[in-house]
């Protein structure tokens, strides 16, 4: 579904990314780990047609939907607004779009909320407006670049769940990006680990959680 193949990127003399390859299958769940600046958020705009690439090649079949690092609400719209913005782009009727976001809110605990704006939220709130807007926007790829960093745990946990739910029942691919090495165990098949920069992918890990092991896990977050 992706594929990348001996990626390299410099910015200027910067060089980040050095024969970056991956496959990723469709319906996986793929952490990407790495320390700050080895390159992780450049490697999603590379694969989201954002960033072009120095060498190497990239093959990407289907459609994205990609929750940047940086939250990028639009402050002078309401929340339910930019949740339903891409929809709204794409032409999609107003009024269904917001009824469908409106059946979200609560899964990502912000009812009440979905009529003020960005800068009356906390930032964990605008990260999971964008999270809701990434998702009702995505075709079978998500990329997520630290979607849950500014979660309390309560709430990453709450997250993670629906996020491992969702994914068992559209059979979405997921990439993702986190600092947190237990949560990359706990939702992913596989993990790459991008070495500090430049350089490549230092270590694939699988995690050995695949298919039907996946409901175990949902089973293990309920009872936690
Ligand atoms: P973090 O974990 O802090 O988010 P990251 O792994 O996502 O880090 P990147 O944002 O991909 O790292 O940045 C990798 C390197 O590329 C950094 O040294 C950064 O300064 C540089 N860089 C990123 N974007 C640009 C840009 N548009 N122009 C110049 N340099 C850039
Ligand atoms: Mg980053």
């Amino acid at each position: 579904l992706i594929r990348l193949e001996h990626i390299g990127k410099s910015y200027d003399a910067t060089e980040v990314l050095r024969d970056v390859s991956l496959n990723i299958q469709k319906g996986e769940f793929v952490s990407v780990l790495g320390p700050s600046g080895s390159g992780k958020s450049t490697l999603f705009n590379i694969i989201n047609g954002l960033v072009p690439t120095d060498r190497g090649t990239l093959r990407v079949n289907g459609e994205i939907g990609y929750m940047q690092q940086k939250d990028l609400l639009l402050p002078w719209k309401s929340v339910l607004d930019n949740i339903v913005l891409p929809l709204d782009l794409k032409g999609l009727d107003k009024k269904a779009s917001r009824l469908k976001a409106e059946s979200l809110i609560d899964r990502v605990g912000l009812r009440g909320y979905e009529h003020r704006y960005p800068s009356q939220l906390s930032g964990g709130m605008k990260q999971r407006a964008s999270f809701l807007r990434t998702f009702l926007a995505s075709g079978e790829i998500m990329l997520l670049d630290e979607p849950f960093g500014a979660l309390d745990s309560i709430t990453k946990g709450g997250m993670q769940t629906w996020l491992l739910e969702v994914q068992e029942a559209l059979n979405v691919t997921i990439l993702f990006i986190t600092h947190d090495i237990e949560e990359a165990i706990f939702l992913s098949d596989r993990i790459y680990v991008l070495s500090s920069r430049p350089g490549g992918v230092k270590q694939e890990i699988v995690v050995g959680f695949h298919g039907e092991n996946k409901r175990e896990r949902l089973l293990a977050a309920e009872l936690l």
